[in-house]
C-alpha cells in the first residue's frame, strides 16, 4: 500500500472530524446518513505491546518517514490506530503504521526510572533508557504521532476492558451518567465487533463514503451493563484517557481499586502502578514466564500503606521491592482490611517486606514468584519500626501474631513459614523474625478472599 494513502487514512482521523465533540460521547444526528447494525471482525483500534524486547515495558517506535530509524519508544499498553488495510496482509510479520491514541501514565514510567539500578534484572532495567541502555535516547510517543511498529507486538481491543483514568475531563454517556469511575468494554461475540455503519445515501450528490462508530458497553466496577452507545471510530475524546487492562487480570485489578476506595474514594486506575508481564517468543508465537504484577500503593515519603500497613527497609524510595502478582496482593489487602478491623491498638501495625524480589537481587530467592511477602510478628505495645524476634519475649505478642496467622491461613495462602513453635505453621531456618507467607495467584480460595473477603 502506497504511503501517502496510508497517511491519509492516519491524518483523516484528526479532531476536525464532522462528529467530534470536545467532552461528550453524544453523536450529533446525522439525517444525512444511513445507518445499519453489522458485525466487523476488524477491531477499531490495537493495544500495544512488545516483540522480542525480554522484560521490558517499551517497544520501539519507527520514524513514518522511514522505519529504519527508531526515534521514539511506545510504552507497552498504549491504544493505537492502524488501517484496516495493514492488518491480515502478511501474518504477524512486519510493521504497520499507527496513530497513538493513548499512552500509559508516565508518572508510573517515571517511578521505575527513579529506581535503584545496582543488580542485573533491576526493575530499572525495564525502562526505555534505563542506565543498562546508556546512549540510547529515544522520546517517548504522544497522542497523534504517527510511526511504525512490529505487527507482532500488536494486541485485539476484544482481550482487554478499558477503564477510565483520573484526570480525564467529565464525560457523559449519552444518558447522561458520568463516565469517570466506570469500565467500558466493546461489544463484541465470536461472530465480531458491532459496529453502526453509516453512508451517504444514494441521492446524495457526490462520492459515496461510509464510517463505523464501533459500539462500547458502559459498566460498573462488578462489571453490570449500565448502557451501550456507538461512537465513531476514535472520536476524539474519551479514548486518550482509557487504561486497556487485560482481561486475564482485570477480576483481582477492580476488587484492587475497591479495596483502595475503602480508603481513598478517588483511588483511580492510573494510581495503580502495573507491570507488565514478561514474555518470551518463539517465532511471533510468545509464553508468559512472569505474569503482570501490580504494585502495593505505599506513600514514598512515609512508606505507608492501605489499612494502617508499614513497608520497612524498602529496597528503594520508590519502593521497588512491592510489586505483586494481582490476585495475590487482593488477598493481602483483604487480610489487611480484616485484621484493622479487630486490632486497633499499639502493636497492631502490619509492617511488611519484600514481596516481588528477582533471584538476581540476591536473597529473598522465594520471592521471585511475585506470590510472596515477608511480615513481621507483632509486638505487645510498639509500632517501631525495628526488627524483632519471637523469641523477645517482652516485645513480642504471640496472640496478635497467632490470630494474623489464623487470617493468612483462611486466606487460602499456599506457604506460611514462622519459627515460633506454639504456632502452626512451616519452620525454617532464618524465620525468627519474620513470618515468609506466599499466596498462590491461582488457588480458587485466594482468588474467592480477594473478591469477597472474609465471611463475617
Ligand atoms: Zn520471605
Amino acid at each position: 500500500m502506497n504511503k501517502l494513502l496510508i497517511l491519509e487514512i492516519i491524518i483523516s482521523l484528526f479532531c476536525h472530524s464532522l462528529y467530534a465533540q470536545d467532552d461528550s460521547l453524544i453523536l450529533p444526528s446525522a439525517p444525512e446518513f444511513l445507518c445499519n447494525q453489522q458485525k466487523l471482525a476488524v477491531p477499531p483500534f490495537y493495544i500495544s505491546d512488545e516483540y522480542e524486547q525480554g522484560d521490558r515495558i517499551w517497544e520501539n517506535f519507527r520514524k513514518f518517514e522511514n522505519d529504519k530509524i527508531v526515534d521514539k519508544y511506545i510504552p507497552r499498553g498504549s491504544i493505537v490506530y492502524t488501517p484496516e488495510e495493514m492488518i491480515g496482509t502478511e501474518g504477524s510479520t512486519g510493521r504497520v503504521p499507527v496513530k497513538i491514541l493513548s499512552v500509559p501514565s508516565k508518572e508510573n514510567e517515571d517511578r521505575i526510572r527513579n529506581s535503584k539500578s545496582n543488580r542485573r534484572n533491576s526493575i530499572e532495567d525495564k525502562v526505555a533508557d534505563s542506565k543498562s541502555l546508556k546512549g540510547i535516547n529515544r522520546k517517548r510517543v504522544k497522542v497523534n504521532d504517527i510511526g511504525w511498529i512490529g505487527k507482532a507486538s500488536l494486541k485485539e481491543a476484544k482481550n482487554h476492558t478499558f477503564m477510565v483514568t483520573k484526570d480525564s475531563p467529565i464525560y457523559k454517556s449519552p444518558a447522561g451518567t458520568a463516565i469517570s469511575d466506570k469500565q467500558i468494554t466493546l461489544s463484541y461475540d465470536d461472530t465480531g465487533y458491532d459496529v453502526l455503519r453509516c453512508c451517504t445515501p444514494d441521492t446524495f450528490n457526490g462520492p459515496i463514503t461510509c464510517f463505523d462508530r464501533y459500539k462500547f458497553i458502559l459498566q460498573d466496577l462488578e462489571g453490570n451493563d449500565l448502557e451501550s452507545f456507538y461512537v465513531k471510530n476514535l472520536e476524539c475524546s474519551f479514548i486518550q484517557n482509557l487504561a486497556p487492562i487485560s482481561n486475564t487480570i482485570i477480576t483481582p485489578i477492580k476488587s484492587i481499586l475497591n479495596l483502595m476506595r475503602v480508603e481513598s474514594p478517588k483511588f483511580s486506575i492510573d494510581e495503580l502502578e502495573l507491570l507488565p508481564s514478561y514474555q518470551s517468543w518463539s517465532g511471533y508465537t510468545s509464553r508468559i514466564k512472569r505474569s503482570e504484577m501490580a504494585k502495593m500503593p505505599y506513600d514514598n515519603e512515609t512508606s505507608q500503606g492501605p489499612f494502617g500497613s508499614y513497608h520497612y527497609r524498602p529496597d528503594d524510595q520508590q519502593n521497588s521491592d512491592a510489586y505483586m502478582k494481582p490476585n495475590s496482593q487482593c488477598a493481602l489487602l483483604q487480610v489487611l482490611k480484616k485484621h484493622q478491623e479487630s486490632c486497633t491498638t499499639a502493636g497492631c501495625q502490619v509492617q511488611l517486606g519484600d514481596m516481588y524480589h528477582h533471584d538476581n537481587w540476591g536473597s529473598h530467592e522465594s520471592h521471585d514468584s511475585g506470590e510472596c511477602v515477608d511480615i513481621r510478628p507483632f509486638r505487645k505495645n510498639d509500632d517501631d519500626n525495628a526488627g524483632l524476634s519471637y523469641t523477645q519475649t517482652s516485645r513480642y505478642d504471640r496472640e496478635k501474631t497467632k490470630s494474623f496467622i489464623k487470617l493468612l491461613r483462611d486466606s487460602g495462602a499456599r506457604v506460611i513459614i514462622f519459627n515460633d513453635t506454639q504456632i502452626t505453621a512451616r519452620r525454617l531456618e532464618n524465620h525468627n523474625n519474620h513470618i515468609h507467607v506466599c499466596f498462590g495467584e491461582n488457588r480458587q480460595k485466594v482468588k474467592n478472599t480477594c473478591k469477597n473477603g472474609f465471611a463475617e
